[in-house]
């Protein structure tokens, strides 16, 4: 008997995690929105084309796929020049991880910001996703061992110079569409605490995907703004991104802009919205901006940035899907007041990176 108790008590200290599994996260500081906006609402038409530089703070490089012909790493580079975006910041995407070692794009990401260096775009990494999202999802009870290994690692990398920031951290992740990864934890949240902790004390952004409703329509929105808040109260000072305008309807997002004052959101014009179900695009199919996204981004413009969620490596001309976005991001900028194009085109990411 003793000894089990002995083991038990090794146990907790060995795994704090599982204690964690009874993590309560608190209520949103905010009543949540629970209705879902009406596709057709009006919308801003375009105007003239936004045309100042703009800095892409969300953006994908797929690792080497087998069979595929290797990726023209100049070619990322020639096509985001000769589109005046001349900062990108590149990441893993949540579901790298599925991959396995060798599917890792962490390489690839290093080799095209040293091919950057002079050619007039720069080039910033984010890392850790591709060995902490999958991993949290599929381990549910991690030895120490792996969960402690996993964690230096991220040290190692937010202290090495070159990784300048989490992302894209998947928490929820749902299949939109296709045969797209499931990532979804809740409630195991110890490990993605531990990982805040270490991203606060480094002073990075953490850039998360957290999506807060289920294709289906059933709402995980208290899931992920508890989250958020438990994040902040622990952590006045974290810097925190929601990825995707945090796919949310604009009444939640400006109460969570209004609730923490260092949160931002980076933005992606999603068109088919069949492939969105429940995560409020911020534009109609033809790319227009909704009438209240574009007041809100006008009566915050500094909470805002451009995020194309382009996936670079990938099969299928990637560098001319980016053409089109980047056009499309310039005409929705276009029709908003010039100095909140300006300061979410490209102000914002200088003021924060
Ligand atoms: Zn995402």
């Amino acid at each position: 008997m003793r000894r089990i108790v002995l083991v038990v008590a090794l146990g907790l200290l060995a795994f704090p995690a599982m204690a964690a599994d009874k993590l309560v996260l608190p209520p949103p500081p905010f009543e949540v929105e629970r209705t879902r906006s009406d596709p057709d609402r009006p919308a801003r038409p375009h105007a003239k084309r936004y045309k100042g530089e703009i800095h892409d703070t969300h953006v994908h490089l797929d690792p080497q796929h087998p069979g595929e012909p290797a990726t023209d790493l100049d070619e990322i580079l020639a096509v985001a020049l000769k589109n005046d975006v001349t900062r990108l910041s590149v990441m893993p995407t949540p579901n790298e991880g599925r991959m396995g070692k060798e599917g890792s794009g962490a390489k690839q990401r290093v080799k095209l910001r040293e091919k950057s260096q002079g050619s007039g775009v720069q080039v910033d990494v984010r890392c850790a996703s591709d060995y902490l999202s999958v991993w949290m999802d599929e381990d549910s009870k991690p030895s120490k061992d792996s969960a402690d290994k996993k964690f230096a690692r991220l040290e190692a990398d937010l202290s090495g110079g070159i990784c300048r920031g989490v992302g894209e951290f998947g928490l929820f992740h749902f299949q939109k569409w296709g045969h797209q990864a499931v990532i979804d934890y809740a409630p195991r949240f110890e490990g993605f605490l531990r990982m805040a902790v270490i991203v606060a004390d480094h002073d990075m952004w953490l850039d998360l995907h957290a999506e807060t409703v289920e294709p289906k329509g059933k709402s995980r929105e208290d899931e992920v703004f508890g989250l958020v808040d438990l994040l902040f109260q622990r952590h006045p000072d974290l810097k925190l991104i929601l990825a995707h305008t945090a796919m949310t309807n604009p009444k939640n997002a400006e109460a969570l802009l209004r609730a923490y004052p260092n949160l931002m959101f980076n933005l992606k014009l999603v068109t088919d919205h069949s492939k969105w179900r429940n995560l409020e695009p911020i534009c109609n199919e033809q790319g227009e901006l909704y009438e209240d996204w574009a007041q809100l981004m006008e009566a915050m413009p500094d909470r805002f940035m451009i995020g194309t969620d382009a996936k670079f490596g990938r099969p299928r001309s990637p560098t001319r899907k980016y053409r089109k976005a980047i056009k499309g991001v310039r005409k929705a900028l276009g029709s908003l007041g010039i100095d909140a194009a300006r300061m979410i085109a490209w102000d914002n990411a200088e003021r924060v990176f």
